[in-house]
């Protein structure tokens, strides 16, 4: 007994850490490594329930990777090297639009990007990734234990947090000054202590992954359609079909699988019509018959590596930061969609929101302003992404509406969220109660400015209902994305970010007014070159046009802007 008390008393006393992560996915990984890069000697402990290593192709989702993240894990964590050599390229997104014959992959509008893209993106196999960081990260001093299910957290305000874990049927305990709760769906801390919160967006989805590799270009034998791109860069891209209520994903995984997936809103689709891989299959057949003739022979027997369902998985939360030394990171606290592939930007602003409170609080600094901040200023991100996606499955039959709002989402995306991101503004505080805390900060009039641009998607929709065919649209065809593109890695002196940001603020300003424009003078028959205040566009009611606000239309973005416009029209620029 005496023995036993003792061993136990002595595992228990070396069981202290700086850190310890609940959960060891791409959320948590990618926060240890992140405190390791910036304090070596930090002592962090991940906990993981999985038993053994991750399977390769069938493990995760979440293989697309944005610009972003893209910065996040290679610049910020040093992956570069093994993301060039272990994992594909990406080539972008890729959407292709209903079309009349949906069997003849030609016959859709395709958006995509042509040529090589400046900016470095990259598909992942989700398995190869966590078991790669989970190397690197023991390597760099990280305790990472398999097969350890956390079973409860003990929080103590004047003294080291408790983390109970059941490892080969024994629970064991830990203590730690931070705990980080990077369970995913699990939610540990969510559950624990309730702070979840109403999600107003409903979406469902299921997904699978095939052996092999899977390239759309051999969809067809229409060689003009094969040659608008050099040979297997529309294979690298992230490809989505649409039609109303839904997208399909195709994503070549560097493991020579695919992943495949459906999401799709429930009031349009029910998710009875394809949560099995029966009716998934069925459901192809009806919605996107071509990718169901090319799909449906490779999933039979050992080709189908897994399939996986989601119901109503967009989730909210209410708190993220505790200056009390814990925190959520990752899919345990919000997860809106996975349309654009943001998730793992949300983890990359996670954790360097998060990883800078812990180095701050470990340094001896007091952090409960900060905390405070960093979760208003993250809570408010993902209230002002929620517009991008709620009611919008509607509008992805409309290729002319879906083109104009994909080209807004980038353009928004890369002018501000990406150069805030590359230039660490989001731990700025000076920086951040100017953009968002002034009455006028220019974060506030950006948010206010891209949910007009959300709402009139929608107020569009009852206008718009040509099916358009046979087109190829390029975002680098317009000059605006293409600039906003290739400045996402500039570095800004701090004085000169938000004489930057509030640049780009007027240049989304004028692409909002030549949208508008465009689209007002169509359906309502107003002059194609009239002054507009851009954050009063609306089709239902009334827009000022003639106080000071207005703005007359700029020759460049208004020229860009007619570049994605479907419908016969003179230009308004040469009209001029
Ligand atoms: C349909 C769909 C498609 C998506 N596509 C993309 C995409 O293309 N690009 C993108 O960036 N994002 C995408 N995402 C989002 C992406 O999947 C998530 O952002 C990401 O996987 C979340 O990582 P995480 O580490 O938070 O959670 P996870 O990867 O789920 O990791 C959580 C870990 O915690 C462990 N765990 C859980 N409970 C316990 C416990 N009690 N004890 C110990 N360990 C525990 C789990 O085993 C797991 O390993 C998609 C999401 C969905 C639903």
């Amino acid at each position: 007994m005496f023995y036993f008390c003792a061993k136990y008393f002595i595992e228990f006393m070396q069981q202290q850490y700086d850190v310890v992560i609940l959960g060891g996915g791409l959320a948590g990984l990618t926060l240890s490594l992140q405190l390791k890069k910036h304090k070596p000697d930090i002592s962090i402990l991940i906990l993981e329930r999985r038993e053994t290593e991750a399977p390769l192709a069938a493990h995760k989702v979440g293989e697309s990777t944005v610009e972003l993240a893209s910065h996040y894990l290679r610049e910020v964590l040093g992956l570069k090297e093994y993301l060039e050599e272990h994992e594909l390229p990406k080539h972008g997104l890729r959407f292709f639009f209903r079309s009349n014959n949906k069997e003849d992959i030609t016959s859709r509008v395709e958006l995509g990007p042509r040529l090589r893209l400046p900016v470095p993106s990259h598909q992942l196999d989700r398995g190869t990734l966590e078991n790669y960081m989970a190397k690197l990260t023991i390597q760099k001093g990280t305790e990472h234990i398999l097969g350890a299910k956390v079973s409860g957290v003990n929080f103590n305000t004047d003294s080291l947090h408790e983390v109970f874990y059941v490892k080969d049927g024994v629970e064991q305990v830990v203590k730690c000054r931070w705990v980080a709760d990077a369970s995913g769906r699990a939610s540990i801390l969510k559950r624990k202590l309730q702070f979840q919160k109403p999600m107003e967006h409903h979406i469902n989805t299921a997904w699978w992954r095939l052996k092999g590799v899977i390239d759309i270009d051999e969809w067809t034998d229409n060689k003009d359609w094969k040659n608008k791109l050099e040979p297997h860069l529309r294979y690298l891209s992230t490809v989505h079909f649409l039609d109303k209520g839904y997208w399909l994903w195709v994503i070549p995984l560097g493991t020579k699988n695919t992943s495949i997936g459906i999401v799709a809103d429930p009031d349009i689709h029910p998710f009875e019509t394809y949560n099995t891989y029966e009716k998934a299959v069925e459901w192809m057949k009806v919605n996107e018959p071509l990718a169901y003739k090319m799909l449906e022979p490779l999933g039979k027997g050992e080709g189908l590596m897994d399939f996986r369902i989601l119901k109503h998985f967009a989730h909210h939360t209410q708190r993220i930061y505790s200056a009390e030394r814990w925190a959520v990171t990752g899919e345990s606290g919000a997860f809106l969609d996975p349309f654009y592939s943001p998730g793992s930007d949300f983890i990359s602003l996670n954790n360097t929101w998060l990883s800078d409170l812990i180095l701050r609080d470990l340094a001896g600094e007091d952090i409960s302003l900060r905390a405070q901040v960093y979760e208003q200023a993250h809570l408010a991100w993902v209230d002002s992404f929620l517009p991008i996606y709620q009611e919008k499955y509607k509008l992805m039959g409309s290729a002319q509406i879906m083109v104009m709002k994909i080209f807004w989402d980038w353009a928004v995306y890369w002018s501000i969220p990406c150069v805030l991101f590359v230039n660490d503004a989001f731990t700025d505080l000076k920086l951040l109660r100017e953009l968002f805390a002034t009455q006028n900060g220019l974060g506030k009039k950006f948010a206010e400015l891209h949910k007009r641009m959300q709402d009139f998607f929608l107020e569009w929709l009852p206008y718009e209902n040509r099916i358009f065919e046979n087109k190829y649209i390029d975002p680098f065809d317009l000059k605006l994305l293409q600039e906003f593109q290739s400045a996402i890695s500039v570095e800004w002196e701090n004085k000169d970010l938000l004489k930057q940001v509030a640049v780009n603020l007027e240049k989304l300003e004028q692409m909002a007014a030549a949208i508008f424009r465009l689209v007002s003078s169509e359906v309502k028959g107003t002059p194609p070159d009239m002054k507009v205040n851009p954050y009063t566009i609306t089709l239902n009611g009334e827009v000022d046009t003639t106080s000071e606000k207005a703005i007359k239309p700029s020759a460049f973005i208004q020229k860009d802007v007619e570049t994605m416009w479907f419908y016969e029209k003179e230009s308004v620029v040469n009209s001029q």
